[in-house]
């Protein structure tokens, strides 16, 4: 954020507007309490950058700028506050429209640029944010001089600036490429079908309850047409027997359909028995794994030492049904992530999602796949879509459905007041 005109008050001579010249003159304006406190408590670091060319001119001290820098760092509880002594003259690469205070600050907090927000008042600080990366907010207070321009948005104060960067979300999620991989979880035959031409779509998990639902029977029958239409992305078939030596036979037998399926083992059987020893087994077989049904740190380190010398495999947290019980899943599966790192071959899944918001949240802890049902893969096209058009469609959609069951209210006409 620019300091004069965004925290404090400028004093405008002529239309034109000035720093305070004294500690006096010093007003930190309360839009700017109300949004630094806001923006604090959504997890942003707060950067305030401002050019101090009086210094360079000898009619001001760096004294009295830093005096009153202390201050506007003190009262809007700012991370860090840096200012350019310079004039024009100096040729310096700090004095904006130069982005040198942003980049020095970028280095010294390691901000990523493109994950974040310039606000100033004046063409100068909106130029500096651009050439940092980052996005731009013009508070426009209507100076006599050069304006601004394709800055991302404008607003009358930090305070619906502020307001803006929170709808925002986070803007890394604008990327079109994620890091985490999307798997299509299902059973419907013309759905995987549909799903297998996506190439977002980087592979397949199924189960016995979506089988179920699909009206599958034929188990091998509905595997290998499966297989035919999806020969070179990951896909997960269960086993469902109850004992162990059963289990096993079961995993070698499915792992021979094709060399892209992974045999989902549930992590204990219906008595709550580990499967652990048939785990290890299967991959000192070569067979790839995808061990599901895990709710805990616990059974995540149990499996992944018994997937010690595995080939490619994946371990199935389910993050959604560990939300269905009032804990969020997002530290876990960040503290998952962490323990993968020991087994470079295997990957976590992002398993029973409740929203698209988990597509969000998996990208940000580094979560390697997140399986969607068809029904949340319908929501991607949502994101970064702004949410002031979001309202206006559910007005729309709200009058639509009453047009549509014919609803109608009797007003009385007004009578006289
Ligand atoms: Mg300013």
């Amino acid at each position: 954020m620019d300091r004069d005109g965004v925290l404090n008050r400028e004093i405008v001579r002529d239309g034109r507007p000035f720093p305070p010249a004294a500690i006096e003159q010093l007003e930190i304006l309360p839009e700017a309490q109300k949004a630094c406190a806001l923006l604090r408590a959504a997890g942003f670091l707060l950067i305030g950058v401002t050019n101090q060319p009086d210094i360079a001119r000898g009619t001001q001290t760096i004294e009295t700028v830093e005096l009153m820098n202390r201050r506007v760092k003190q009262e809007l509880c700012l991370d860090a506050i840096r200012f350019c002594p310079h004039d024009d003259s100096d040729h310096c690469a700090c004095r904006k429209p130069s982005p040198g205070l942003l980049l020095e600050e970028a280095r010294s907090h390691n901000i990523n640029m493109k994950a974040s927000f310039m606000v100033g008042d004046r063409w100068k600080d909106v130029a500096a944010g651009q050439q940092a990366g980052c996005c731009t907010i013009f508070i426009d207070h209507g100076y006599s001089e050069k304006g601004s321009s394709g800055h991302d948005f404008q607003a009358p104060d930090l305070l619906a600036a502020a307001y803006w960067i929170l709808e925002q979300g986070d803007p890394m999620n604008k990327q079109s490429e994620w890091r985490t991989k999307i798997f299509a979880d299902g059973a419907d035959l013309a759905a995987m079908t549909r799903l297998a031409a996506d190439p977002q779509i980087h592979g397949f998990t199924t189960n016995p309850s979506l089988m179920r639902k699909a009206g599958v029977n034929d188990y091998e029958r509905f595997a290998r047409e499966v297989l035919a239409i999806i020969p070179d992305r990951p896909i997960s078939f269960e086993i469902f027997s109850d004992d162990l030596d059963e289990m096993e036979q079961q995993a070698l037998q499915i792992s021979k359909w094709g060399t892209n399926v992974y045999v989902k083992v549930p992590v204990t059987n219906t008595r709550g028995v580990s499967t652990s020893p048939i785990i290890r087994s299967l991959a000192s077989k070569g067979v790839k794994q995808n061990i599901t049904a895990m709710l805990t740190l616990s059974q995540i380190k149990s499996t992944l030492d018994a997937l010690e010398n595995a080939p490619p495999s994946f371990v199935s947290m389910f993050a959604g049904r560990i939300a269905d019980t009032g804990v969020d899943p997002v530290p876990i599966m960040a503290a998952a992530v962490e323990m993968l790192k020991a087994r470079p071959q295997v990957e976590l899944i992002w398993a029973s999602p409740r929203e698209i918001l988990n597509l969000v949240q998996a990208n940000a802890i580094g979560c390697h796949i997140i399986t969607l049902t068809p029904e949340l893969l319908g929501k991607l096209h949502m994101f970064g879509k702004a949410l002031d058009e979001l309202s206006l469609e559910t007005v729309q959609m709200f009058y639509r459905d009453a047009q549509a069951a014919g609803l109608k209210l009797n007003v009385p006409p007004a009578g006289p007041d």
